[in-house]
């Protein structure tokens, strides 16, 4: 069966085609700077890659373009012929637990939640309304980022705040990333050789966006990211946890509006805040003072996280990097695991290698690194709802 993954930004469209017998990759198209005066079209397939310059003025053009693409190498007629196309929508908030097929209700629902996850979930409804309308008897299934931390205990999820908050509200942890923190602890069980329900990782999910979560015996039991992507790991742009104080000083001592405050928060801090880059190899690469420091200010906190959830887990199997940084970055790999107590420790040569496993022998905890792959959990999240 053939399962299309629509993962829509608000100005790109990333799609993956998978045959799901042997969980292959048949088309990877990335469409870019929708809107813009010239568009991107990234198409890979098989061993070919190619990309294309065009005007993309929309969502709706935009899947057109993919459909051409895939009619014109003769790899997919039109998007009726799938079993299923598959949607990643970034804030499932309460109601969203597990995948589920869309419509209309679930379409609502979706909408309701675009206050908590504003530049996500309108882009992933957009993309969602344009595939609904070119292919209207196929399944499409939403898989939601938050889903996966959704069986968080209490204690997890509910901020010490004014009770009402949440009752009326619904302030509260999500926790996001939930895909490649799920796809993770499979791959992780995998390598093993346990079931995911005997297993207690920490996974470390470092891009440009970062979490870490606590998983024990299979399910997320806390996580860094909270109401919004913002809290927690010190990201490319975003600060990850502050003193909510200082949002409240920045308004009234300094004049700031709400929308200043909030650029500042998401888009003007984290490594680029610190020292201007927030491309990671141009940070290893820097000699300039605040470069270094941006990375012992992320390290810092990483550990920090580390040292909480082997708090809270006990037992701790294995300690798992993945994402961008966390897949290559063996330097940022090193300076985390540096003196990290309990008996763990990582080999400086495997670990250089970017090798699957990166602990030496006498470590207390496996040290792993893992290539996350969110659209493929999305397929297979798929198959399972259609119960194939
Ligand atoms: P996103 O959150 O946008 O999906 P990615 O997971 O692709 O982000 O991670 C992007 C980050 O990974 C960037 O900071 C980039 O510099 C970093 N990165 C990618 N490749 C390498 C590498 N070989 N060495 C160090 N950092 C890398």
């Amino acid at each position: 069966m053939n399962i299309a993954v629509i993962n829509s930004g608000s100005s790109s469209i990333k799609f993956q085609l998978f045959c799901m017998e042997k969980e292959e990759v048949l088309a990877h198209i990335l469409v870019e700077k929708i809107g813009e005066f010239s568009s991107e079209t990234f198409f890979e397939y098989g061993d070919k890659k190619t990309s294309i310059r065009s005007v993309i003025k929309n969502h709706h053009d935009g899947l057109e373009k993919i459909i051409a693409l895939l009619s014109e190498y003769e790899i997919l007629k039109d998007f009726s012929s799938l079993g299923a196309i598959g949607h990643r929508v970034v804030h499932g908030g309460e109601d969203f637990q597990k995948a589920t097929l869309i419509n209309e209700s679930v379409l609502k629902k979706i909408e309701a939640l675009i206050p908590l996850a504003p530049l996500h979930n309108e882009a992933n409804l957009e993309g969602i309304l344009v595939a609904r309308k070119k292919a209207p008897f196929t399944p499409q299934i939403a898989v939601f980022d938050t889903a996966f931390h959704s069986h968080m205990p209490k204690e997890a999820f509910l901020y010490a705040l004014d009770y009402k908050m949440y009752e009326k509200y619904k302030i509260r942890r999500y926790g996001f990333h939930g895909t490649s923190h799920s796809y993770i602890l499979k791959q992780t069980a995998k390598y093993l050789q346990k079931n995911v329900k005997e297993l207690n990782v920490i996974t470390l999910h470092l891009g440009n966006g970062s979490s870490a979560c606590a998983i024990e015996k299979g399910i997320s039991i806390d996580t860094s990211m909270g109401f919004t992507p913002l809290e927690g790991l010190v990201m490319g742009t975003r600060c990850g946890d502050i003193d909510p104080e200082i949002i409240l000083y920045m308004q009234r001592a300094l004049g700031l509006s709400v929308d200043e405050v909030d650029t500042i928060l998401n888009k003007k801090s984290g490594l680029v805040g610190i020292c201007g880059k927030n491309d990671m190899r141009a940070i290893l690469a820097s000699d300039e003072e605040n470069a270094k420091l941006a990375i012992s200010i992320m390290v810092r906190r990483i550990k920090k996280y580390i040292g909480a959830y082997m708090a809270l887990l006990g037992r701790v199997d294995a300690i798992v990097f993945t994402g961008g940084i966390g897949e290559n970055a063996s330097l940022i790999r090193e300076k985390v695991m540096q003196n990290l107590a309990c008996g763990i420790e990582i080999d400086i040569s495997l670990n250089e290698k970017n090798s699957l496993f990166i602990s030496s022998k006498k470590s207390s905890v496996k040290i792993m690194v893992i290539q996350t792959n969110e659209e493929l959990e999305i397929a297979r999240e798929c198959m399972q709802f259609l119960n194939i």
